[in-house]
């Protein structure tokens, strides 16, 4: 096989952000050993299974792993290198990290392990922004965390969150205004999203429940922009990004020249990649697959060698189309129909020319691509191409 991405799930967190619905575990879990001995036992099968091929790209993320200490990165590297090929290197080795806890013992653990870039959950750079999101870090262990890892000569991405609650436009060009001073390689901005069913997720979180999580989600809510609101902020982000020289390669990310995300775009371009860890998806030979969010049904799978829940509704043609249509390159018919078949084109083609999506796609000959407003409204073009 040739090169594939590897996404590594660390779940382990300081505290949990009341509105995140990511896999994640107490850092001070009892189950946290045994979760990296599963790790590392899942990181050794499946190299061997896939006959040790070469990482294009791995992204460790959570989670939290920039809190894991020195000794258990180097147990996650060691497992790496067992388990994979590392000639040619990977083009692109991503680590996720809270502001507040990097320290430089920390990130040259990370730099050992061949650590190429730095995703930085900043979220937001004003103290009113952190508080309104539930954050325990302060805004000025951003731009010190920047600084350390430009130091040891990482590229830096700063993620963003808009739409918290009582948002103002002004707030929010602030917050671009100063992530941008920053001079990040890249920024992912994305909306406040609150789910207000439980998830799986709080499985890990003994004594957390739902009910605080429900109470903090529903008042949050109710102070949140409307989607009216929503879709002003990212109006923002597009023109103030567009001036300050990033490419709006992806709906929610956004790079400098040389810099766009290239584990990401494995996933949009809807190439080969293996997750490991709690709840990671993997998607290989064209099967989608995941593991369970739970810490302790991972650990139980891993020991007994169950495989990876295999996804029976997904539909490679949908999937590979609406990831397609992420990214600013669109989606080119010909070739489309090329790998998948004139019946596959078709199916796309007549989604795409439907009324409802009338100013929100531009074709150009057989490339079809999302227009600004189309960007903003992706999810009505996205409901189209769902049969
Ligand atoms: S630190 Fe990140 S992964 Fe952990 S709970 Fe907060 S948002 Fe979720």
């Amino acid at each position: 096989m040739r090169g594939i991405s590897l996404y590594v799930h660390l779940p382990f967190c300081a505290a949990r952000c009341p509105y995140c619905d990511f896999a994640t575990a107490p850092a001070s879990s009892a189950l946290r050993a045994r979760y990296l001995g599963a790790l590392a036992t899942e990181i050794a099968r499946e190299g061997a299974a896939l006959g040790r091929p070469r990482l294009r790209t791995i992204f460790v993320g959570g989670g939290t792993p920039s809190l894991l200490d020195p000794p258990e990165v180097a147990r996650l590297d060691a497992a790496l290198r067992a388990g994979f090929a590392h000639r040619p290197r990977p083009r692109e080795v991503t680590v996720e990290a809270n502001p507040a806890t990097l320290d430089r013992a920390r990130l040259e653990a990370w730099r050992e392990l061949g650590v190429t870039r730095l995703s930085l959950g900043a979220q937001s750079l004003s103290a009113r922004g952190l508080r309104a999101l539930g954050r325990t870090h302060q805004p000025e262990d951003v731009p010190a965390a920047v600084e350390a890892a430009r130091s040891l000569g990482l590229r830096v991405a700063i993620d963003l969150i808009f739409g918290w609650p009582g948002q103002s436009v002004g707030e929010w060009r602030e917050d671009l205004d100063t992530a941008v001073a920053l001079g990040p390689d890249h920024l992912s901005c994305y909306p406040l999203e609150l789910e207000l069913e439980p998830e799986a997720s709080i499985a890990n979180w003994p004594g957390a429940g739902w009910k605080g999580l429900e109470r903090w989600r529903r008042t949050a809510a109710a102070c949140q922009p409307d989607d009216r609101g929503l879709a002003v902020l990212y109006a923002v982000a597009q023109r103030y990004l567009a001036r300050a020289g990033y490419r709006h390669y992806e709906i929610s990310n956004w790079a400098r020249e040389g810099s766009i995300c290239l584990h990401n775009s494995t996933y949009w371009r809807n190439g080969p990649w293996l997750g490991v860890g709690a709840g990671a998806h993997s998607h290989l030979g064209g099967v989608r697959s995941c593991r369970p969010v739970s810490l302790a049904r991972y650990i139980g799978d891993i020991e007994r060698d169950a495989p990876r829940i295999v996804d029976q509704g997904a539909d490679e043609t949908v999937d590979a189309a609406i990831l397609a249509l992420r990214l600013d390159t669109g989606i080119d018919l010909a070739r489309f129909a090329l790998r998948r078949g004139a019946d596959a084109r078709e199916r796309v083609a007549r989604a795409l020319g439907a009324t409802g999506v009338v100013g929100l796609v531009r074709w150009s000959g057989d490339r079809v691509t999302l227009t600004p407003r189309g960007r903003i409204l992706a999810s009505e073009v996205f409901v189209q191409l769902i049969p």
